[in-house]
């Protein structure tokens, strides 16, 4: 798939859509996911212009590897949530549900968040 700029988070990115912002760096940007699924809910992306794990772990250059890693684990510090346990998803692709086309961590924490996937076949 190839890249839509016209994507949520790139307008995020340009500054065209606000966002509730966690942290920035010169790699990333983590914000609070507008529709929290969790106590705390929040989205870290790359400054780049890649669709998913999938393009970013294909294409991207090194240090934007190194410098989205570094603010993922940065922004689950800066939150607190690492004491009491977190936990990191990517959805790449139809099957995994993904909505927005610029890849995406979602952090949830806040409250025992119970098993990895539903039970549903
Ligand atoms: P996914 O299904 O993994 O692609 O997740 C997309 C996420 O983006 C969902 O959890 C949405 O609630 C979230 N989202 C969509 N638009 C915005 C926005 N403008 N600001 C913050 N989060 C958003």
């Amino acid at each position: 798939m190839s890249y839509d700029p016209n994507n949520v988070f790139a307008k995020i990115l340009r500054g065209e859509i606000p966002c509730k912002k966690v942290l920035e760096t010169e790699y990333a940007l983590a914000f609070h996911d507008i529709n929290p699924q969790a106590p705390v809910h929040v989205l870290v992306i790359p400054k780049g212009a890649y669709v998913s794990f999938d393009d970013f772990s294909a294409r991207a250059a090194p240090e934007e590897i190194t410098g989205f890693i570094r603010a993922v684990g940065e922004t689950a510090r800066s939150l607190g949530i690492v004491a009491d346990g977190f936990r990191l998803l990517s959805n790449v692709g139809a099957n995994a549900g993904q909505e927005v086309p610029h890849l995406h961590v979602h952090l949830f924490a806040g409250r025992n968040l119970g098993p990895m996937l539903s039970k549903n076949r």
